[in-house]
């Protein structure tokens, strides 16, 4: 039987403000959650997930740019920063149709593991480091609108609380 996607938790629920635990086991359960998240980020036709997002507080990541492929994350460390900031348009599979602009760093370098275990070093600049920082900031329970002034925030949360009063969402602009 074809396996079904996981389902995403929204904005609410708690767990999303929660700090995820580091991977200890590198195992057939950590490669199963791994495809399980690749296959509901195809779903979802998004750019990146966190573990959290399908409600498992672990330190795991993917990311699937067109341009870049297929990405596992396994307790990644934010390294170095450029210091070279950019705003960028930002939406979140967990904070369903809202967008707003981002400022962040515009290159990282980044350490993690492989699904195996085996450390790596990355350093991505453009869209990749956009959707790294995004995702590692779940992984400490921070959203994107956590990075916003207060009077956005608040506009984004009252929005989200009222259906049916959605708003456009930006051509070209695919949640992460
Ligand atoms: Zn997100």
């Amino acid at each position: 039987m074809k396996k079904k996607p996981r389902k995403i938790i929204i904005l609410g629920d708690e767990r999303l403000h929660e700090k995820s635990l580091p991977v200890e086991a590198y195992n057939g359960e950590l490669e199963g959650l791994a495809e399980d998240m690749f296959r509901t980020l195809a779903a979802k036709k998004g750019l990146g997930l966190a573990a959290v997002q399908v409600g498992v507080l672990t330190r795991v990541f993917i990311t699937q740019l067109s341009e870049d492929g297929q990405r596992v994350f396994v307790n990644p460390t934010i390294i170095e920063t450029s210091e070279e900031l950019v705003e960028i348009e930002e939406g979140c599979l967990s904070v369903p149709k809202m967008y707003e602009r981002v400022n962040r760093p515009t290159r990282v370098r980044v350490q993690a593991f492989t699904l195996k275990g085996k450390p790596y070093t990355l350093e991505a600049g453009g869209l990749l480091a956009r959707v790294i920082q995004h995702e590692i900031d779940h992984l400490d329970g921070i959203l994107f609108i956590d990075r916003l002034d207060e009077a956005a925030k608040a506009r984004i949360v009252k929005s989200f609380r009222s259906p049916g009063v959605l708003p456009s969402v930006p051509a070209g602009v695919r949640p992460i």
